[in-house]
């Protein structure tokens, strides 16, 4: 899989028809371009509400020591995370963050050292917010989580109609409504979303378990969102066999358990995600087509309450908080900063054209798109 044709070699393919001298200048351009270029591929992935507190300062006691929260296991939780030192405690809740990714890559949104990372849209709930990550739109008239087929077009759904990438691009999510923010029906690759039968056409032996589990599994919330577990399997079993150039996975416990004010189960399926992005990593980094050329990205939709310690469990309009969010990224492009700690403003609406650019794209759409990242790479 050598030399895959990508935005930056096609734009460079069409000026080499122009005349012979141009074509010299253009094919130098490209030379220096293609030289540049190491991120082919990228994951995305997300924890639904999990907020930028619990990312930079782990356990908050504050929380556990409710007992309305602590489900009457605070011992537990406090062998499990505690530790007086923010930056200690931070590790035992977020290993993979916080060794790996902090180390070769980049992590934003602490707000006390002035990295402040923000949704742009005003309402602070997911459809908007996954609106916001994809397309890079915050339309206010995308304004409820039971929104019908998204209008506006993805960076994925463009990513997947460039020369290269078709046919490359899979979505996998919990929660059902990830068909109808990707428009499953139009958006032309596959998007496995709640208990959405996963491996296509084709599925393999370990997809058509997947399946099987988890048709049979508890359903907590109903038909809405099935347990990440099955999310995260399929969507490896993707990965590793149908080798995606543009992969997202929306992981959605987080956000589940905090609504229902269990602060054990909040941090376990943080802590669970953690250990399953270190697991996409380790396999990106074993794996030879995707080794050194692979860029991961992780971000959340929205935060939650903060001030007010009971506004922990809930986000919206009515919760202050909830627009502050946070992200973090890790490739061969990316300049290894670490924790960012200066003062800096970015917005969830810049995450689409970001992406894009990072595989060498400039992504257009028929609605506004904010302006990508600058800090990020090393070109
Ligand atoms: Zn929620």
């Amino acid at each position: 899989m050598k030399n895959l044709p990508d935005c930056t070699h096609t734009l460079a393919r069409t000026s080499c028809r122009t005349i012979l001298s141009a074509a010299l200048a253009v094919f130098m351009a490209f030379q220096a371009t293609h030289a540049q270029q190491e991120i082919e591929n990228i994951i995305v992935v997300t924890l639904d509400g999990f907020r930028w507190q619990e990312v930079f300062e782990g356990l908050d006691s504050a929380v556990a020591n409710q007992k309305r929260f602590h489900g009457g296991d605070s011992a537990y939780l406090f062998q499990k995370y505690w530790s007086p030192d923010p930056k200690i405690r931070r590790g035992l809740l977020l290993p993979f963050i916080w060794s790996t990714l902090v180390t070769r890559g980049q992590l934003h949104g602490n707000r006390r050292l002035g990295s402040n990372v923000d949704m742009a849209n005003p309402y602070w709930f997911s459809y908007p917010g996954y609106n916001e990550l994809f397309t890079g739109y915050p339309d206010s008239a995308v304004n409820s989580n039971s929104f019908p087929n998204n209008p506006h077009v993805s960076v994925f759904e463009f990513l997947n109609r460039q020369p290269g990438f078709e046919g490359r691009v899979a979505a996998f999510g919990a929660w059902e409504a990830f068909s109808r923010i990707l428009n499953a029906p139009r958006c032309g690759f596959p998007v496995v979303a709640g208990f959405a039968d996963c491996g296509g056409m084709d599925p393999n032996a370990n997809e058509l378990l997947i399946n099987r589990i988890r048709r049979d599994s508890h359903k907590p919330w109903n038909e809405d969102e099935c347990f990440d577990v099955f999310t995260h399997y399929a969507a490896m079993e993707w990965l590793k066999t149908r080798k995606p150039r543009v992969l997202y996975i929306g992981y959605g416990e987080t956000d589940e358990w905090a609504h229902e004010g269990k602060y054990k189960a909040y941090l376990a399926a943080a802590h669970q995600t953690d250990q399953w992005i270190r697991d996409i990593w380790k396999f990106v980094e074993g794996d030879a087509y995707y080794k050194d050329k692979t860029a991961l990205f992780v971000t959340v939709d929205h935060g939650r309450g903060d001030k007010q310690k009971d506004q922990w469990t809930s986000h919206g309009q009515s919760v202050g908080d909830s627009h502050e969010t946070w992200f973090g990224i890790l490739g061969p492009d990316i300049e290894a900063t670490g924790e960012a700690a200066t003062e800096s403003q970015v917005y969830a609406s810049q995450f689409a054209q970001t992406i894009a650019s990072l595989l060498g794209c400039s992504f257009v759409a028929d609605h506004p798109v904010g302006k990508r990242i600058e800090v990020l790479s090393r070109r």
